[in-house]
């Protein structure tokens, strides 16, 4: 690697690169460690800092209990103590399977002998007319939860789109916060995708909007009237 990083434990072991610095990429990390793995550890992360977590994103953070440091996954100790390097702010943008190297924005390259991808996701953008317009948000991001927790101060009525876990922990949120929140969903039940039958039979469908700490409505494509509750 040019230019990042310091010394390793073992000159023999394979090196181990990871694109992504998330959650997936720290916890490997950490599990190579604890298996006994003494080679040169690499997490290549594109956003600059220390890596973040997104739990709190939805909660904690958007009703304004958490700053942007509470959100850090690991202290800088943890990486130092486990020899772990952690060149953030470098977008990984080629990688060379023959050389066994992995190209950097800034023109670097670092070379592996394992790679692993863990790059995770992103949100799925609604293909609707004016999904693209002022005040529609999404959330994956620290820098979008400000975007959401910024507006959220202004906001009177909320709508989610989604009532999985980030959708109900958002609709949570705003109420906390004082806000009118609706929820829509193509699937007839909240947490549709998530949980078990059981479980999502005893959540709420409409039923109780009175007594919720948000309501809900369920938007399939033949019927998309709502109102808020
Ligand atoms: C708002 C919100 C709330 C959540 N709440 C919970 C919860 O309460 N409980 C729970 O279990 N899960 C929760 N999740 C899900 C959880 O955060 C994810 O499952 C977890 O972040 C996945 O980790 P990951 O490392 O796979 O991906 P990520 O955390 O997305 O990390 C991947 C990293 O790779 C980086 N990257 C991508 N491409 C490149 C590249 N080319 N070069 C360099 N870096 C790159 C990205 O910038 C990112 O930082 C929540 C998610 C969100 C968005």
């Amino acid at each position: 690697m040019n230019g990042h990083g310091h010394g390793h434990r073992s000159t023999t072991a394979a090196p181990v690169v990871v694109i992504g610095a998330g959650l997936a990429a720290v916890q490997l990390a950490d599990s190579l460690r604890e298996a006994g793995y003494d080679g040169p550890v690499t997490l290549i992360g594109e956003m600059p800092g220390l890596p973040g977590q997104r739990p709190p994103l939805s909660k904690e953070f958007l009703t304004g209990d958490l700053s942007r440091q509470g959100v850090t996954l690991r202290a800088e100790g943890f990486y130092a103590d486990r020899d772990i390097r952690l060149p953030a702010g470098h977008r990984a943008v080629r990688i060379d399977r023959a050389r066994r190297t992995v190209a950097l924005q800034d023109g670097s390259t670092v070379g592996y002998g394992h790679l692993v991808l863990a790059t995770g996701t992103r949100p799925r953008p609604l293909p609707l007319p004016g999904a693209d317009l002022d005040g529609v948000l999404p959330l994956r991001t620290v820098e979008d939860a400000e975007r959401l927790r910024t507006r959220l101060r202004a906001a009177r009525d909320v709508v989610i789109v989604g009532a999985g876990f980030i959708g109900l922990e958002v609709a949570a949120a705003c109420r906390a916060l004082g806000r009118r929140a609706v929820v829509f969903d193509i699937a007839g039940q909240a947490m549709g995708r998530a949980v078990s039958t059981p479980t999502r039979t005893s959540s709420p469908s409409g039923t109780a909007r009175g007594a919720l700490p948000w309501s809900w409505a369920a938007a399939s494509p033949r019927s998309s009237a709502a109102t808020a509750g």
